[in-house]
């Protein structure tokens, strides 16, 4: 072939293509183990569609599966907010929607299992005490004195734990592996504790909860997951996850794979920081269009598509960086880019009247939509008297090599008409409010006007027809090359975050632009109807990103 394309697979796909070869597993099961305490964002977006995107790959299934082992924090409305967050995302469970907490009985009998093979027993130590005997990272740990119980009388203690005899902190489970382990993980951790704690789903049926570390690992296996996949902060309990699946026998147990979270600059994703922005009302929600979580993303205008392309050109790797969030402008820039159709808005409207324009005359101009993509094909655009223009395109004194409108300047106004400024009016501040030109009727666009040339070409809006909306503007949120926080270690944030625009004027076949409705307004950059607070009676439009970029994409030839 002439193009041919060398794929290059990540090293999550080679241990995958090697398992499968091996008939280590002959299919893929991944998953994404959310726990229901916030709001998802563009990180594990990335999870999301890798462990989504393998399972697709490898003609294998994907589950989804709240982690809800733990009863304090989870909340039934962030359940329902990442299940929408993930649908929108594009990746499908099918019928295989699960709740950690189904297996709680599952959970339940593994640890008899444990016990009964003398691998598990338990502890009356207090969490102090745990603490002093489980050694540092240069000492080994102690055994606990309860560490020889016999079985009997562990299965016992168990038992009277779930029945709920014992207060909290009490007893505790824990396994009985090596306390002198090189990892502290494996100094007999604990895998259950007594919680008098009523559970989102299971209500008071049970007082003790699984740790983590034991508990992840039997979902897995119970699903029949083969790869689990998780960031790097698990590597050193892979051990444990290990110990925990060969100790109870399963079959085909699940091998856990890490990679490296994803990070971006000059955004914020701390679930701590993120609560005082919007506490301290700098954001208007979790949701707020300068954030990064799936739905604050959603709601800027960014598609499904481009954060795919996002996540696909950063790869996966087990290597820390921070990836710029440029990037993720380029990928938004290159989805929209012939997709959307190229509409003319004014986001600081300044009249201008062209003075020997019949004052009833509207035409309507033939425009095509998008210049790349023939297939959104043209529409019409009235053409009046009095228009709207940038109040940046007009200038009384320019600079040199200003090619845009000034006293005595010719322009085309685009699409239309060469127009040439004569006069302007200011008001008693010196603010200008009126431009007046004439035009030339011999230069109208697509007409074949061969004479003179012009410089500059400058958008506008006809003023009769225009739709006023509310434009907002943003940058980011904190400047990483000043330092994400300042001494006092609180973010330091970008005053001009947000700008808004109350009174742009639109063309008027903005007018019946719907929620999520997206748009290049030429050369402003691409637009989204606001979600949240756009109305029939009062457009908002988010800037997604502007037209230019200073990211360019690494060249890998
Ligand atoms: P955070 O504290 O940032 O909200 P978390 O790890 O507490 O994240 P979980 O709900 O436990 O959130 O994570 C669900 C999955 O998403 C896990 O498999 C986790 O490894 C993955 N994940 C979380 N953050 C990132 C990230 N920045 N990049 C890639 N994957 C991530
Ligand atoms: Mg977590």
């Amino acid at each position: 072939m002439e193009n041919e394309v060398v794929e290059s697979k990540n090293f999550i796909e080679q241990i995958i293509e090697k398992d499968l070869a091996e008939g280590v597993y002959d299919t893929v099961v991944t998953r994404f183990p959310p726990e229901p305490n916030g709001y998802l964002h563009i990180g594990h977006a990335k999870s999301i569609l890798l462990n989504y995107g393998l399972a697709k790959k490898y003609g294998g299934k994907f589950n989804m599966r709240f982690d809800d082992t733990n009863p304090t924090k989870e909340k039934e409305e962030f359940v329902e907010s990442i299940k929408a967050d993930i649908k929108w995302l594009g990746a499908d469970w099918e019928d295989r929607l699960f709740f950690a907490s189904d297996y709680f009985h599952v959970m339940y009998e593994a640890a008899v299992k444990l016990i009964k093979k003398g691998k598990a027993y338990v502890c009356d130590l207090s969490a102090d005490e745990i603490r002093e005997y489980r050694g540092t990272l240069k000492e080994p740990g102690k055994n606990s004195p309860y560490r020889d119980r016999s079985v009997e009388e562990n299965l016992d203690l168990f038992e009277r734990m779930k029945n709920g005899e014992f207060k909290d902190g009490e007893k505790v489970l824990r396994a009985k592996i090596d306390m002198s382990s090189p990892n502290i993980n494996m100094r007999d951790p604990i895998i259950y504790r007594v919680a008098h704690m009523t559970h989102h789903r299971t209500g008071d049926e049970w007082c003790i909860y699984p740790m983590y570390d034991f508990a992840h690992p039997i979902e897995d296996a119970t699903e029949g997951v083969t790869h689990s996949i998780c960031t790097l902060e698990f590597e050193d309990h892979r051990p444990l996850y290990d110990w925990v699946v060969r100790e109870l026998e399963y079959e085909k147990p699940p091998k856990q794979i890490e990679f490296s979270k994803l990070y971006l600059t000059n955004v914020v994703t701390g679930k701590r920081y993120i609560k005082k922005l919007v506490e301290d009302g700098i954001v208007d929600g979790w949701d707020d269009a300068r954030l990064v979580s799936i739905a604050a993303l959603r709601r800027r205008g960014f598609t499904p598509e481009s954060i795919k392309m996002f996540v696909d050109l950063v790869g996966v790797s087990k290597s820390q960086s921070s990836v710029d969030y440029a990037m993720l402008e380029y990928c938004i820039r290159e989805d929209l880019k012939v997709k959307k159709p190229r509409m003319m808005a004014v986001l600081d409207p300044i009249k201008l009247i062209i003075d020997n324009y019949p004052e009833d005359k509207v035409e309507y101009l033939d425009v095509e939509n998008n210049q790349e993509n023939p297939e959104l094909g043209t529409r019409k655009v009235p053409f009046c008297k009095e228009l709207y223009i940038d109040r940046e395109d007009f200038m009384e004194n320019p600079p040199k090599k200003y090619f845009r409108l000034f006293p005595g300047n010719e322009v085309r106004l685009m699409h239309g008409y060469f127009v040439k400024c004569e006069s302007f009016v200011k008001d008693e501040n010196g603010k200008v409010t009126e431009i007046h030109c004439t035009y030339d009727p011999e230069t109208k666009c697509g007409t074949g006007f061969t004479g003179r040339k012009v410089k500059g070409t400058i958008h506008w809006v006809s003023a009769r027809h225009a739709v006023q909306a509310e434009v907002r503007l943003y940058e980011n949120i904190v400047d990483e090359e000043k330092g994400k926080l300042d001494e006092d270690g609180n973010l330091n944030l970008n005053p001009n975050s947000l700008t808004v625009l109350k009174n742009c004027m639109l063309e008027e076949n903005l007018a019946n632009a719907k929620p999520e409705d997206k748009f290049q307004f030429v050369r402003q950059g691409y637009f989204c109807v606001d979600l949240k607070d756009s109305t029939e009676d009062h457009l908002v439009f988010n800037r997604i990103v502007s037209l230019k970029s200073s990211f360019k994409l690494p060249k890998n030839d």
